[in-house]
């Protein structure tokens, strides 16, 4: 098979679509569900940034909408996490969390992904031990 590397042409990308894909995965049903999301544009459509640069500003030509997949998510108890690589991801953010948590982590040249990821598994951890502890 041939790939060829592009850059989509426009600034949006198809995060929805990418998120559907992620709750068609596998998911251990008595484990913990992390998902971390690294990125650095918006979903397609208007109501994600203000971009004039999108090929589909009504929102994914496939016609994913976000209360569908993120309702997905919530079904499936994924706990999303957003690896901010931009500062075009607000509207997203705050769209999204009509409809689910969304932890929103930064970083910056000192704290990296893997500092980052680790933490957030650490601090799951230790909250299912506590709630264990109490049962
Ligand atoms: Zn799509």
């Amino acid at each position: 098979m041939n790939l060829r590397i592009g850059t989509g042409g426009d600034f949006p990308e198809a995060v929805l679509d990418g998120l559907d894909a992620a709750c068609t995965l596998t998911w251990r049903e008595k484990a913990d569900h992390l998902l971390f999301h690294i990125l650095d544009a918006p979903p397609h459509g208007r109501i994600y940034h203000t971009s004039k640069n999108d090929k589909w500003p009504d929102g994914c030509p496939c016609e994913k909408v976000a209360s569908d997949v993120l309702d997905k998510m919530k079904k499936k108890n994924i706990t999303y996490h957003v690896l901010r690589c931009s500062n075009h991801l607000n509207m997203m953010i705050t769209e999204f969390k009509k409809y689910i948590d969304v932890k929103a982590l930064t970083f910056d040249d000192k704290i990296t992904f893997e500092n980052i990821i680790t933490r957030q598994v650490c601090q799951r951890l230790i909250d299912t031990e506590m709630t264990l502890k109490k049962t």
